[in-house]
């Protein structure tokens, strides 16, 4: 008896103090904050209207970071900068491109965007079906993929085991190593749709153009080719040009001087055919309202949080490797404890812990937090870690990665990367759930004396990165540096 009143009387004193650092009333204030001072939705609906895109390295691209470097200096941050990086600008030029049967003159225009980052071209080559694009697709095509134009499907079609998508700027290495002279890129949706996106890997444009169909003229092309040997004449223009983009970073200091950093990134950057009002207008919208709230109850803080909007993220994630590139020369990036990303966050319905070693605990602790003020926040966490966004240098210099799963109609998914990423298709309440509940999970980052995590020595994130079949995409492109 005596013991079990010890057991009860342990979990009631020390739980409370142990697993939450503090007091229900700050969670409260915070929460206000990041709802209610929120203007994140109306700022980017201003954005949209009166900026539009903003790619990278454009006079749009320069308008939007002086728009968000403004933005943080309302919301009282204490130090707002920049962070200016060398990029190879990418405009979009012109896009033709008619099919033909072999030895006919019946040209048949085809709708059709290019692919970011691609070469200009202009020739006439066999199309050859690659079907998903995937290694085993290629391989008993390879002697005529050679020289020819490779046409590949953009999502997975065959789910067999082992099948696992690729990045279409990972297909268009593979079709680079065939040997293919042009690639095109048929819309996963069997509607007119087609989206653009960037074909390289690291921003170093590519030698071949790509090219992105709809779903269904893709189709029509498929049946086609069952009676026809099909050419493809692709007359593209694209201008690549040296220039520079700004990262645009804001602080928020603990009041106690310390080097421990939690970073809280974002794209501020977005394709030209819509406004990326999704991608990713809803998450770095968001982040100056979470910068408010934080800076709100920065008396909490143990460590500081670092505000970041990168550029030059559609292009191949320039700006954050160009940060991470900076600071492990100034030997500063161990400062950094846990990186959060927001890439087309909306609505989050659960965190995802990238499958962290010793993470679990302090998500627990923060899942019950942010389920305080949104019952609706699921138990089911993803355990997820994925490449091909922000939070991926940091990931691969082994620095703990988060973020959340979001919770949006298939509609605004549909509009990835295509002329439709407009404002329309956003939900004010989306950003504050997503500022809340981020508000929240940096709190805790921020504000916890142990966190539980660590960074990953090279030996645990070699094989952490295995276990998550992460390997064989990253020896495509070319970034797996470990033996
Ligand atoms: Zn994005």
């Amino acid at each position: 008896m005596l013991y079990r009143f010890t057991i009860i009387l342990i979990f009631t004193i020390q739980g409370p103090l142990l697993a939450q650092n503090l007091p229900d009333s700050v969670y409260k204030c915070l929460a206000n904050v990041a709802v209610l001072n929120a203007d994140g939705f109306a700022r980017l609906t201003y954005a949209c209207k009166e900026i539009g895109h903003r790619l990278t390295g454009s006079p749009n691209g320069q308008k939007a970071e002086e728009t968000l470097f403004a933005a943080f200096q309302t919301k009282g941050l204490d130090k707002v900068e920049y962070f200016p990086f060398p990029i190879k600008t990418w405009k979009r030029n012109s896009c033709q491109l008619e099919v033909v049967p072999r030895n006919s003159d019946h040209f048949v225009p085809i709708k059709s965007v290019s692919l970011a980052n691609t070469a200009s071209a202009n020739g006439i080559w066999n199309i050859v079906d690659g079907g998903d694009g995937l290694d085993a697709d290629l391989i008993p095509l390879a002697s005529r993929i050679k020289g020819n134009c490779l046409m590949v499907n953009l999502d997975l079609t065959r789910r067999e085991t082992g099948r696992q998508n690729l990045h279409r700027a990972e297909k268009v290495a593979l079709a680079l190593r065939y040997g293919a002279s042009s690639v095109l890129f048929i819309h996963p949706r069997e509607a007119e749709m087609v989206l653009t996106g960037t074909a390289s890997l690291d921003g170093v444009p590519v030698s071949i153009p790509a090219l992105c169909i709809s779903g269904k003229e893709g189709k029509d092309i498929r049946e086609w080719m069952k009676t026809s040997q099909l050419m493809a004449e692709i007359k593209v223009k694209n201008e690549i040009s040296e220039g520079k983009a700004r990262n645009v970073m804001a602080w928020v200091e603990a009041p106690v001087p310390t080097r421990e950093t939690i970073l809280v990134c974002g794209h501020l950057d977005s394709w030209d055919l819509g406004t990326g009002a999704v991608d990713n207008g809803i998450g770095s919208f968001t982040i100056p309202d979470i910068a408010q709230a934080i800076q709100s109850c920065k008396q909490h803080l143990r460590r500081n949080v670092l505000f970041l909007l990168t550029m030059g993220e559609e292009q191949g994630l320039l700006g954050s490797r160009a940060l991470v590139a900076q600071w492990l020369k100034e030997g500063r990036l161990q400062e950094i404890k846990a990186v959060v990303n927001l890439d087309m966050t909306g609505n989050p319905l659960a965190f995802n812990d990238f499958d962290w070693p010793g993470a679990n605990g302090f998500f627990e602790e923060a899942d019950k937090n942010v389920r305080q003020f949104l019952p609706s926040f699921k138990e089911k966490r993803a355990h997820s870690p994925g490449l091909h966004s922000d939070h991926q240098p940091f990931m691969l210099e082994g620095i703990p990665t988060f973020s959340a799963n979001s919770s949006m109609p298939d509609s605004v998914y549909a509009c990835y990367h295509a002329d439709c990423d407009n404002i329309n298709l956003v939900q004010k309440s989306w950003m504050e759930t997503s500022s809340l509940a981020h508000s929240i999970l940096v709190l805790d980052l921020a504000s916890r004396k142990k966190l539980g995590f660590s960074k990953m020595k090279p030996k645990k994130l070699v094989k952490w990165l295995k276990s998550h079949s992460l390997k064989e995409k990253l020896e495509i492109s070319g970034e797996w540096k470990w033996n």
